[in-house]
Order: structure tokens, then C-alpha cells, then sequence
């Protein structure tokens, strides 16, 4: 039986996991297994941007998959970048195995705002059902309200649900 892997990266056991996977499981239908992989944060380390190759990331996170694995979902609390973009929430491979999401800009301390741990989890929850759907073959999705639907700034995500669409469900085979 394929599995979903989920893997915190260098973070301890966090208190939030468990939704997160219930979260997964509910929307795809695939078992969630939490997991750690060995991930050198350091190596991925840009120090002119002061930020971290998600690109780097990935491909450590999926370099050797354990056999059952259908996706691989790093989660990490790093700054997160790819080349021609200030900053990304995540990344994954279009139609691949992996995916990797950052909590960093998902918390409301990065925009001074007061801590909401709800609302860090509900953000984390539906960027990871977000760049999952991505590595389901799923491109972004002009319904507002659908996890798929591409958010540039926090507050898009906070517009938007965990929820894919009766159009994403469709294109991967979940109606
Ligand atoms: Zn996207
Ligand atoms: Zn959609």
C-alpha cells in the first residue's frame, strides 16, 4: 500500500503533525505516514540571500525514497526561495514524488503580528494539500476558494480552504 510520507525537518516532534495528517489522509484518500529523513539544512544555505534553496531541499527529500512512498512532504520553518522569486511558501514537482513547505512565512510573528497557532496550522494545511496536489499532476486552479488556487501573499492563503475543488478532485481522480 502507497503512502503519503510526511517529513518535519529539523523540527521536534511538532504538536501539529497529527492534524496535518488527517488533513492529508481526508483530502487524497492515501494513508499519511510520518517519518525523518536525514536533511542537511546547511548545504542548502544561500548566504547572499540569507535564505534556504528549496530546490536543494527537494532533491535531498527525495533521494532515496522508501518503496512504498507515493508523495514526500518536507516540512521545514527555513526561508524558503527559488531563483527568480523573492520567496516561495513551497515547492513541488509537478506530476513527481516530492514537495516541501515552509512555515516561515506562515507564522504571524514574520509580519509582526501576534502568534495564532491555529491559524499557522490551517496556513500549513493548506499549502501542503496546495504543493501536493501540484505533485499530483494539478496546476493552479482559477476557483477562489480551492487549495490550488495560487497565493502570492499570506493573506491569499488565508482566503482560500484546504479544500480541492470539485474540478482538481475530478482532474486526479478523487470525485
Ligand atoms: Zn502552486
Ligand atoms: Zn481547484
Amino acid at each position: 500500500m502507497s503512502r503519503i510520507y510526511l517529513v518535519p525537518i529539523h523540527l521536534n516532534a511538532p504538536e501539529w503533525l497529527g492534524r496535518l495528517r488527517a488533513c492529508i489522509e481526508k483530502t487524497f484518500g492515501i494513508r499519511a505516514k510520518c517519518c525523518s529523513f536525514p536533511i542537511d539544512l546547511p548545504a542548502a544555505f544561500d548566504p547572499a540571500r540569507n535564505q534556504y534553496s528549496s530546490s536543494l531541499i527537494l532533491q535531498q527529500l527525495i533521494a532515496n525514497p522508501p518503496a512504498d512512498a507515493r508523495k514526500i512532504l518536507g516540512i521545514t520553518d527555513v526561508d524558503l526561495f527559488i531563483p527568480i522569486l523573492t520567496y516561495v511558501f513551497g515547492e513541488a514537482q509537478l506530476d513527481g514524488i516530492g514537495a516541501v513547505v515552509s512555515l516561515h512565512r506562515l507564522k504571524n510573528r514574520f509580519y509582526g503580528l501576534p502568534e495564532d497557532n491555529d491559524l499557522m496550522v490551517e496556513r500549513l494545511m493548506k499549502e501542503s494539500v496546495h504543493e501536493l496536489g501540484h505533485t499530483f499532476g494539478l496546476f493552479h486552479c482559477a476557483w477562489f476558494g480551492c487549495a490550488l488556487n495560487a497565493s502570492t501573499y499570506v493573506e491569499d492563503i488565508d482566503q482560500k480552504s484546504c479544500e480541492l475543488c470539485p474540478d482538481c478532485r475530478n482532474a486526479i481522480g478523487l470525485a
